[in-house]
């Protein structure tokens, strides 16, 4: 920010689409620098922001207490400067800039995309799959606890409604086939969730179910063996799907 000339004190909005670590972890933290900033969030994220207890509790008991020393602890956002939204806001930046915020549920409740007016750009959050950079397959966002295939499946379409000139994914990068996006995403969380779902049929645990699935996006991106990363977001997202039939026999 600094090299762009723009002073911490000069943020008005910080938008975590979600209250997961990896994107809202810092939130706490960048306010401490940005005097000046709200948080905008989903309405039901804002109790996660403001007190972090439970969100440290479900992510140590899904990832281990290591998650911890990887994140850091998220530091609480003070309830007065953190504004939930519902279903569409709309929020005029200044500057003719503006954005809409809409909800994105399916991967998580309390998600929400952001689109910018202008450019047609949208924020995408983890409403579609992960893509790794050099790595050509594309990897269901579908984690635990509360993972929900139709809510995700139809926030695609909802997404698909607001005719995004490209993608800013955060899982990784702009993306201008945004079609494509869209499509193989809801394609790979249904037959995600009938694979899983067939081999938990059959008994098989988390290990091999993720195993499995590693194999089939080895196979999708034509490489012999996936690096860890890609390995860590395949097995957290058979663990989602797991969780979710579960929860939904
Ligand atoms: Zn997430």
């Amino acid at each position: 920010m600094a090299e762009v000339g723009v002073m911490p004190s000069d943020v008005r909005y910080v938008i975590p689409t979600h209250v997961h670590l990896d994107h809202a972890g810092a939130a706490g933290r960048l306010l401490r620098e940005m005097p000046n900033a709200e948080v905008i969030a989903h309405e039901r994220g804002v109790p996660h922001l403001v007190d972090p207890a439970k969100l440290i509790e479900s992510s140590t008991r899904v990832f281990g207490e290591s998650i911890m020393a990887l994140y850091g602890r998220p530091d609480p956002v003070p309830a007065e400067r953190v504004r939930g939204v519902g279903e569409e806001e709309h929020l005029d930046l200044g500057a003719g800039l503006s954005v809409t915020i809409i909800h994105a549920p399916g991967h998580a409740p309390h998600q929400v995309s952001v689109l910018v007016d202008g450019s047609r750009s949208l924020l995408t959050a983890d409403a579609v799959g992960i893509v790794y950079p050099g790595l050509s397959a594309l990897i269901p966002t579908t984690p635990p606890p509360s993972f929900n295939p139709s809510q995700l499946v139809a926030t695609i379409g909802a997404l698909r409604q607001m005719s995004p000139g490209e993608l800013l994914v955060p899982h990784f990068g702009a993306r201008s086939d945004v079609d494509w996006v869209f499509d193989r995403t809801a394609e790979l969380v249904e037959s995600w969730v009938d694979q899983v779902s067939r081999m938990r049929k059959l008994k098989m645990g988390l290990d091999q179910a993720a195993e499995s699935m590693e194999k089939a996006v080895a196979s999708d991106a034509g490489v012999g063996d996936l690096p860890i990363y890609a390995k860590v977001s395949v097995r957290t997202s058979v663990m989602g799907i797991m969780h979710y039939l579960d929860k939904n026999p």
